[in-house]
């Protein structure tokens, strides 16, 4: 076990510690993977292994790694969209290039963090690229994003890309446990909630809310299976307002049919006793209605049109005209969500 203290990911700190002790860093690195996985935290830990005075890098203990940890290193650089709808902007870059053609404040590099970078303006992409084409020796940067295919080429090709895989969701109930003292049926469902992503795993035992609002997206979600078309199409407007919880709720979407397809088919059968395929454990039962209810055909249509939203909406789709594609037409309609769950509410709004 080494100290760099990351909890799956294995493959990556090696790679990069070995880079790091033989001095054979790279000058711009690309981490991929989905979000809350785990790729800002590899990054700081690489942060802290590279200006640890220590021989033990990172120690946790001396005055750079206190820093790094508490966000105020001076050669540590982090940027990030200014909010959570927002993009990257040229300004942004611009300053970062300012400070990264200082020499070191502390250490011997200077190090840089682009947080999101799939959400750069084409403008602040540009820019990034000539840094990225003549870094200053003793600069380092680090791009994160979801994957390779949101970026331009070019940056793709003059970085070293670290792909970080969802964690297995085993290790991250273990951990959950074990680290943050989560109990352990709790921790397996927020495990299987967290896809293998360890860092939400750990926002929603702390946070709630973050459960609460879950639960209430699946109800109204539900709820609306069974409404009609003028209920779908009111929720559409009022969701449509908020482009962030649109994504969220997309997101929901899709793993509450996937759910529902694992059972339609079967798969969960041949699973053995105390594991499971499924996401959404605690809510097994209705998952059930809804599986007895309609074909694999038809929830993998469904799965497909939540699939489409996303899409168009990644292509700046109109958000409310989207949304009323996916809920008019494209759901399961309300003869195939009815039979043995309660009626609609009267009102059906996003919370
Ligand atoms: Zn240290």
């Amino acid at each position: 076990m080494d100290n760099w203290g990351i909890i799956g990911h294995e493959w990556a700190v090696h790679l990069l510690r070995h880079a790091l002790e033989a001095g054979e860093l790279s000058h711009a690195y690309l981490f991929t993977g989905p979000p809350n996985v785990g790729k800002g935290t590899l990054a700081r830990a690489l942060a802290a292994a590279l200006f640890c005075s220590e021989d033990e890098r990172p120690c946790g203990n001396c005055r750079s790694c206190r820093l790094v940890a508490s966000g105020n290193h001076p050669d540590l650089f982090w940027v990030q969209p200014e909010s959570e709808a927002g993009r990257l902007k040229v300004e942004q870059v611009r300053e970062l290039q300012h400070h990264l053609a200082l020499t070191p404040n502390m250490a011997a590099h200077r190090l840089a963090v682009l947080d999101r970078f799939d959400q750069a303006t084409p403008s602040a992409a540009n820019a990034l690229l000539k840094t990225l084409e003549e870094p200053p020796e003793f600069v380092i940067l680090i791009l994160l994003a979801p994957d390779t295919d949101s970026l331009l080429p070019t940056i793709v090709s003059r970085c070293q890309v670290i792909p970080l895989r969802p964690i297995p969701i085993p290790e991250i109930a273990r951990a959950l446990h074990t680290r943050w003292n989560v109990e352990p049926e709790k921790a397996r469902l927020l495990a299987h909630l967290s896809g293998g992503r360890l860092g939400w795993a750990v926002r929603a035992a702390t946070e709630p809310d973050l459960l609460r609002r879950r639960q209430q997206r699946i109800e109204e979600m539900v709820a609306l299976l069974r409404a009609p078309l003028t209920d779908r199409f009111r929720y559409a407007a009022e969701l449509a307002r908020d482009p962030e919880a649109t994504q969220e709720a997309l997101e929901l979407w899709t793993g509450w049919w996937r759910d529902v397809l694992i059972l339609a088919t079967g798969a969960e059968g041949s699973q053995k006793e105390g594991e499971s395929l499924l996401t959404h454990l605690d809510q097994r039962s209705q998952l059930e209605v809804f599986a007895a209810r309609c074909s694999p055909a038809q929830v993998a249509a469904c799965l497909r049109a939540i699939r489409a939203a996303q899409d168009h909406l990644r292509r700046n789709a109109n958000v409310q005209l989207t949304l009323e594609v996916l809920l008019g037409f494209d759901l399961p309609a309300k003869a195939d969500a009815g039979g043995e769950i309660p009626p609609a509410p009267t009102s059906i709004s996003p919370k």
